[in-house]
């Protein structure tokens, strides 16, 4: 793993989950990779480590949620990362999305609102030995403009549509994956920016995400 030694403890469990992955669908090998070095297990609350490697969502605490491995990789694989990008990330939460998007990418800047997960998801990421993440405190659905343009933006919580300074910091040829639609029920949509700055849309399916709360999300 990228700045740190590959934890021993659940490698198994860990090459399983890859490997189940793949058998989905999962076609990146650089995202497989990435799901089978990073340990998951640190990520969840202690009580859950035990069934860290299922794929499934777990409860983190302040009624969020550390998203589910398959969702962490599709959306990952969607934004076709090759190695020298710069990601931002809406919604740290535990981590884990950051943590696998240090392994596909340069850099990755990540945002979360809520003071206690940021501070948390720091010290993981501290822990892990992962360098090349910075976690941020605030409203990501505004972006990041002094770090802007990315080249690629992953936003992990469910809005009502795709917030347009994300839109607006999306540099050429780049890619915005997230979760928009009604509270509770949400299409994932991969928007991509062409050379010329056109932008295009497509629906990668139906998905269900905590939400997005900001000036460019829900109000609360
Ligand atoms: N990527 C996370 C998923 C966490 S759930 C993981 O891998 O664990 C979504 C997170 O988005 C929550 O922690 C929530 O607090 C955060 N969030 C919601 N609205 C936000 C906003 N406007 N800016 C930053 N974070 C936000």
């Amino acid at each position: 793993m990228r700045g740190a030694t590959q934890s021993a403890e659940f490698r198994l469990p860990r090459r399983r989950l890859a490997e189940r992955l793949a058998q989905a669908g999962v076609r990146d090998g650089r995202v497989l990779a990435a799901v089978e070095a990073v340990p998951r297990h640190r990520l969840v609350p202690a009580e859950l480590r035990t069934r860290a490697y299922q794929d499934a969502s777990l409860p983190i605490g302040d009624g969020q949620t550390i998203s589910a491995p398959s969702m962490v990789a599709v959306m990952s694989q969607a934004l076709e990362l090759s190695g020298n990008e710069t990601v931002l990330e809406v919604g740290t939460g535990s981590g884990y999305q950051a943590a696998i998007l240090a392994q596909l990418a340069a850099r990755v800047i990540s945002i979360e609102r809520l003071p206690g997960l940021a501070a948390r998801a720091r010290r993981s990421l501290d822990g892990m030995g992962i360098t090349n993440v910075v976690v941020h405190l605030g409203d990501g659905t505004q972006g990041r403009p002094a770090d802007a343009p990315f080249d690629a933006i992953a936003v992990t919580a469910g809005g009502p549509q795709v917030p347009e300074p994300l839109l607006d910091q999306l540099g050429p040829e780049g890619r915005l994956v997230g979760p928009f639609g009604a509270r509770g029920a949400q299409e994932l949509l991969r928007y991509r920016r062409s050379a010329t700055g056109a932008l295009r849309c497509e629906s990668l399916g139906s998905c269900r995400f905590v939400d997005l709360i900001g000036t460019h999300g829900f109000d609360r």
